[in-house]
């Protein structure tokens, strides 16, 4: 393999990229990474961690600068949340702001021009955190079977309803909730941002989960909650859907560069630990099957690597299509829980262990064949195409 510091700097990123990249790198390490263990026991990323985020600018570097943000692009996006994978706090701190992000850009390309000044430098800062919340404990794959309801009353709606497994679900100050308006099916949904001290609305426990111990991931109560029409996303009823759809395709780009990263850094651990281990004599590393597993692995990695870069730079020209983003997502994810769990097996028990980086690595994996759309959606809409 290339040298690892020539891996880190992708086709994609622009000269301020990569020197934002180095300024980052030693942020997340020195300034975030010494309390993962400590999120990781109390099940959230504290706020102060948030401000702090905020502070250096770490919540969402793609925002204009009229708004508080870095005045960057996706590009940045991107580089942020690889490096946050990198430095081991993907997570819960890395799926906290990328979630965060989203909200931001939600609220950038369809809230009102008030709405955006009003909220969006409070994102920049920390001060508000952003939810999405699209799944219902009855619906989470068929969007369309969405049954939160969003009644019209006069000078906005009131909103009854359940959403379950909401990451940023604790910490939330503004979740941009997928209700219906209208017609049975995807003409009738709408995105209403909810704000999480009004009336009705309640948030649920905040549930116990195999990976991600740091993501606070929560059930949503809405009872007869007053929305103002001016939180309506688009401004008009039943735009919904397509908004999702229009984010979503970012949301599989953080999950196949999440994913790439991961088993990179999983060759990375175990070359390293199969080379110092000792058993009958020799090194794990000495046996041909280690090489051969490992040189399979490495191969995933770098296949990976290039079919993401390609991906990222179609989605910074604005040519990366639904199809395409779904192929990545669900090719990516399922190739890293193979490399991982080669990976882990190469570490024997100690891989087994989680101060061993790969177990947390493993362990963490697992969701991403789950969320952004599960696999088996991806491979619809990749059908549909065909
Ligand atoms: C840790 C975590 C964090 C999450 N964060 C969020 C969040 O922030 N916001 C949010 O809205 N949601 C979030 N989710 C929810 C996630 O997006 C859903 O769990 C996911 O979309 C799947 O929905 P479901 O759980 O209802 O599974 P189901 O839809 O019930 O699917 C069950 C199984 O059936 C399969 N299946 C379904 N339809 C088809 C089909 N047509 N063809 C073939 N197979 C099919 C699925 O692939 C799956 O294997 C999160 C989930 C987790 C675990």
């Amino acid at each position: 393999m290339s040298s690892q510091a020539n891996d880190l700097v992708a086709p994609w990123m622009s000269e301020d990229v990569v020197l934002l990249q180095n300024s980052v790198r030693r942020v997340l390490v020195n300034e975030f990474l010494p309390h993962r263990e400590r999120w990781d026991e109390e099940g959230i990323v504290d706020r102060a961690a948030w401000l702090k985020a905020g502070e250096y600018g770490l919540l969402c570097p793609s925002l204009p600068e009229e708004f508080g943000g870095g005045g960057g692009n996706k590009a940045h996006d991107a580089m942020l949340a690889q490096e946050v994978e990198r430095a081991g706090l993907g997570g819960g701190f890395g799926v906290g702001i990328g979630t965060h992000c989203m909200v931001a850009h939600y609220i950038l390309a369809y809230a009102t021009d008030e709405k955006r000044a009003e909220w969006l430098p409070r994102m920049a800062s920390g001060e508000l955190i952003g939810a999405v919340a699209m799944t219902e404990p009855g619906t989470g794959s068929d969007l369309q079977g969405i049954c939160t309801k969003a009644e019209k009353v006069p000078g906005g709606y009131k909103v009854s309803g359940q959403k379950i497994f909401i990451s940023n679900g604790q910490n939330a100050d503004l979740i941009v909730t997928v209700c219906r308006t209208g017609e049975a099916g995807s003409k009738g949904l709408s995105l209403l941002v909810v704000e999480a001290g009004s009336a009705g609305f309640k948030k649920g426990r905040n549930l116990e989960k195999i990976g991600l111990p740091a993501q606070d991931t929560s059930e949503l109560f809405f009872d007869e909650v007053f929305v103002p029409d001016c939180n309506l996303l688009g401004g008009v009823e039943g735009q919904g859907f397509g908004q999702l759809m229009t984010q979503l395709v970012w949301e599989r780009m953080l999950c196949t560069l999440g994913a790439v990263v991961s088993m990179e850094l999983a060759v990375q651990h175990t070359t390293e630990y199969v080379r110092a281990r000792k058993v009958f004599g020799k090194t794990v590393m000495d046996f041909q099957n280690t090489q051969f597993k490992l040189a399979e692995c490495a191969t995933k990695a770098r296949v990976a690597r290039v079919f993401a870069d390609q991906q990222m730079q179609q989605f910074l020209d604005g040519t990366l299509d639904n199809t395409h983003s779904a192929m990545a997502k669900w090719w990516t994810t399922d190739t890293q829980f193979q490399v991982l769990d080669e990976c882990l097996q190469l570490h024997g028990g100690y891989g087994y262990m989680t101060e061993y980086p790969i177990a947390r690595l493993w362990r963490d994996a697992r969701v991403l064949r789950i969320w952004a759309g599960t696999n088996e959606i991806m491979k619809v809409i990749i059908a549909r195409s065909l």
